[in-house]
């Protein structure tokens, strides 16, 4: 008898590198190349270091409340969490306890297998057609719950609402989940039907259009009754992990729309110029909705791209997985850093 026997086995999460040299051009992991509103900074600096002796509010009402307002829902609607990798994990341990797989797409957030994995749910895989769109009566299988993001990662592909509401219809035993994460930079959000449909959560994160990364905050919405599960599960779980900085600057950056939006439209601006350069260069791309392109080259293997782009300081995402072993997943950055990656495209495939 070995206590080996008793570990729970798993193969973890690979995010994408942080490297640490200088001078990167980092487009790999779908960070927002701007900071985030200055009303934040003066928040966190408003924090009396004494105050940290205290517990902080584990109900985050400040943030709760904001968010409750900002997206006209019951503040008893809303679940905020540690990044919206916490709030995700608490759901699948929360909502997927049945006996039937969970189902997702097969090109999709590499997470949800790992966090399947490591809370013994089964599952499968449905597998998107040719051009990534979701076949949604795949979706319409007897199953233990369902998750999908809109738009898709790595993909970028954004889907009408009416494919989802079809999807939680078709399943009103089980708990269906909208992993919202790219939803600002052009996607129509499924927030205003969790009243409608009550086995419909959303879940957003303050990682990618708030460019938070770095403070871990996201949220789910729901209707009282799921958001009440899920509390019970995180209370018997760990309490405190909203710690009081991420509350207050949380909070601020909802606050400040106007700071939010103009930063959004950055991006998307980018986005668009982007794409027609990586066209006029042979690349073919998704019409990406999120603040990222999945693109291939005609000629050119990703994987070669990928190292010659490394090579020389640009971080993209490349995965050796089926289906997707052609492709970069390129994060939109600054209208300076894309040029330079046009630049260097522009050379290196010429
Ligand atoms: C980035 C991302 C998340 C998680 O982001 P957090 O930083 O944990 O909030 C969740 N889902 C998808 C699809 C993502 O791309």
């Amino acid at each position: 008898m070995s206590w080996e026997e008793n570990i729970r086995r798993v193969e973890p999460y690979v995010a994408g590198e942080q490297p640490g040299q200088p001078g990167v051009i980092k487009l790999n992991t779908n960070e927002c190349p701007y900071p985030p509103s200055p009303a934040v900074a003066n928040a966190v600096k408003q924090l009396e270091i004494s105050d940290l002796r205290l517990y902080p509010d584990m109900n985050a009402k400040k943030l709760v409340d904001a968010l409750a307002d900002y997206y006209h829902v019951k503040a008893e609607q809303v679940f905020v969490g540690v990044g919206s990798d916490d709030v995700l994990a608490l759901s699948f341990m929360t909502f997927f306890n049945g006996n039937q797989p969970i189902l997702f797409p097969d090109i999709t957030y590499s997470f949800y297998d790992v966090w399947a994995d490591v809370f013994r749910i089964p599952f499968r895989q449905c597998p998107l057609d040719e051009n990534f769109r979701i076949k949604k009566e795949d979706f319409f299988l007897s199953n233990g719950g369902i998750i999908i993001p809109n738009p898709n990662a790595p993909t970028g592909v954004l889907e009408q609402t009416a494919l989802f509401e079809d999807i939680i219809k078709a399943n009103p035993d089980s708990v269906v989940i909208i992993d919202e994460a790219y939803i600002d930079f052009g996607g129509e959000s499924m927030v205003p039907f969790v009243d409608q449909y009550d086995n419909l959560m959303v879940v957003q994160t303050f990682s990618k259009s708030r460019a938070m990364a770095g403070m871990r905050i996201g949220f789910a919405i729901a209707n009282e009754k799921m958001i009440r599960c899920l509390k019970d599960v995180k209370f018997s779980f760990n309490s405190y992990t909203m710690n009081m900085p991420s509350i207050l600057a949380g909070t601020a950056a909802v606050l400040d729309d106007a700071y939010f939006k103009q930063t959004i439209g950055k991006v998307i601006k980018t986005r668009e110029w982007t794409k027609e350069q990586l066209k006029r260069l042979g690349f073919a791309l998704t019409d990406s909705k999120s603040n990222f392109l999945f693109v291939t080259h005609k000629r050119v293997p990703a994987k070669d791209i990928f190292l010659a782009l490394k090579e020389n300081n640009i971080y993209v995402r490349y995965w050796n997985k089926p289906r997707i072993d052609n492709y970069l997943r390129i994060t939109i950055g600054t209208d300076e850093q894309m040029q330079v990656l046009v630049d260097f495209l522009e050379n290196y495939l010429a």
